[in-house]
């Protein structure tokens, strides 16, 4: 083995660059991040992985992923990356514990975080009934009512998801129209649990110890009025996770890398983006691991090509 890569991101994009790079004979290091496995890791089942006719449990399918890449010698390491230099024909990795390493190449598969509405008490009451992942914790609140907050896709599934545990729904949509998918928005209405609430934006989460109640306003003449619930679910979009690549990368108005169309490659020779990170579009676990696949091809060849 000659050409040493560093995979930042451990979700089905960073995987699957892992598996076909160490496939490849090319020594890999993973970096795992804050959360092992990406966010598949707090889902339940996956029923449209291709390849699981029965559905696969999240957490089972990255197991898998990992294993995989093990068995062809990809390294996986808990180390936090601080920063990512380009120096002299690679790249340093500033390391938390281990310092610095040096690379040949990096390919950055660090995803995207779940997005908060910012309340301080929503960040003081997190966990204690606030919580962004409704299938981790949505078996917490059987026979109560829950809101959840957002008008897209997430949403309607989160909330449609929810009606197995809550005695009912209350979906607060901050205008008067949904971004879902019509399919997800009929599912939704459908539901005798989900009662939709219009122009309804969250001023505030109340409770001491856990949430009791939320303080809705309505932007159109700021008017309050309080709602009893024990749970609010956050379904707002996500945040792309780039700190890593400011000032070195050209993000896009929603803060994406933004890369040559059908190519992982960026304007960084050497280093190559994938995944979430880079797509706020299609958001797949299967279109995260193709893409991490083509980051894979893309730095072979660009290994080959400059560093044989
Ligand atoms: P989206 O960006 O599509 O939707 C975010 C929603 O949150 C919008 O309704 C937005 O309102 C609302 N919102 C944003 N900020 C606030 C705020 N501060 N207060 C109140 N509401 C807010 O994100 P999703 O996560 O829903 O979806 C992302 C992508 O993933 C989409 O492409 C979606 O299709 C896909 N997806 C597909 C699924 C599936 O097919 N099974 C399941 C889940 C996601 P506004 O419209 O007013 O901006």
């Amino acid at each position: 083995m000659s050409h040493r890569v560093a995979v930042i991101g451990s979700g089905p994009a960073g995987m699957t660059a892992a598996l076909y790079l160490s496939r490849a004979n090319v020594a890999v290091d993973v970096y795992e991040g804050t959360q092992p496995g990406g966010q598949l890791t707090i889902t339940t089942e996956v029923d449209n992985f291709p390849g699981f006719p029965h559905g696969i449990m999240g957490p089972e399918l990255m197991d898998n992923m990992r294993a995989q890449c093990s068995r062809f010698g990809a390294k996986f390491e808990m180390d936090d990356v601080e920063a990512l230099t380009p120096r002299d024909e690679g790249f340093d990795l500033q390391l938390a514990v281990a310092g610095t390493q040096r690379f040949d190449a990096v390919i950055l598969a660090t995803g995207a975080t779940a997005r908060y509405l910012g309340l301080p008490n929503e960040k003081r009451l997190g966990g204690y009934g606030v919580s962004a992942c409704a299938t981790c914790d949505g078996f917490f609140f059987k026979d109560v009512p829950i809101a959840v907050v957002g008008g897209g896709d997430s949403a309607m599934e989160e909330a449609t998801f929810l009606t197995k545990f809550a005695s009912e729904v209350h979906l607060l949509v901050r205008t008067d129209r949904l971004r879902a998918s019509r399919i997800m928005q009929e599912r939704a209405q459908k539901n005798p649990k989900i009662r939709f609430h219009w122009h309804t934006e969250v001023a505030d989460v109340l409770g001491e110890d856990r949430v009791t109640g939320l303080r809705l306003r309505d932007p159109r003449d700021g008017s309050l009025r309080d709602l009893a619930v024990r749970g609010l679910f956050l379904a707002i979009g996500h945040t792309p996770n780039t700190s890593l690549v400011h000032g070195l990368l050209e993000l896009d108005d929603a803060g994406y890398v933004r890369g040559e169309p059908d190519s992982s490659r960026t304007a960084v020779p050497g280093l190559f983006a994938c995944g979430d990170v880079k797509d706020h579009v299609y958001r797949q676990a299967i279109t995260a691991a193709g893409s991490g696949c083509m980051a894979a091809l893309d730095c072979e060849r660009w290994l080959t090509a400059t560093k044989a």
